[in-house]
């Protein structure tokens, strides 16, 4: 049973009483007031769980980016499929070397005498990518895919330029 205060005096009535046992003021008017102000309180409760619900949401969001991102931020534990993508000028030739580095540490090198365009793929933690032109002209574009987003890339048109590209 709740309690409210008396219009009149102050003092706290019941709200079910009909009238104040301390000054006799009606108590109606103000049990209905109160009565309106508790139904506002369950709106400002379901817009606290529509709140709760964004949170929660938003909660969900930022992990599910955390264990997309995870392959780029817990480096050194987790690896990731990575494409080398070379586009530019067609028929341009280059040559260079990617390098892949393992969980573990471990990086290998491979050389590369390729012809845009072109692609690679690697399973590593950390790939890095030296392509140089062999001409004076055209233009050499190199990619670092992942997850279908390209994470680095690096372009370059000068004569016989070198495009260098990394993930870290
Ligand atoms: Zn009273």
């Amino acid at each position: 049973m709740a309690l409210i205060k008396c219009n009149e005096c102050g003092k706290d009535v019941s709200e079910k009483a009909e009238s104040c046992p301390n000054c006799g003021a009606p108590v109606e008017v103000k049990a209905k007031s109160f009565r309106l102000s508790k139904s506002e309180k369950k709106g400002g409760c379901i817009s606290s769980f529509i709140k709760l619900i964004g949170i929660g949401l938003l909660c969900m969001f930022i992990y599910v980016m955390f264990i997309a991102d995870s392959g780029n931020k817990m480096g050194g534990i987790v690896s990731s499929d990575f494409t080398v993508k070379v586009t530019g000028t067609s028929g341009l030739e280059f040559s260079g070397a990617y390098m892949a580095t393992t969980p573990t540490g471990k990086s290998t090198s491979k050389s590369v005498d390729g012809v845009v365009p072109a692609q690679y793929k690697i399973t590593a933690n950390i790939v890095s990518v030296n392509f140089q032109k062999k001409t004076e002209g055209g233009i050499l574009k190199v990619q670092i895919i992942r997850g279908g987003k390209v994470v680095a890339e690096s372009e370059t048109s000068a004569e016989y330029g070198v495009a260098s590209v990394a993930t870290h």
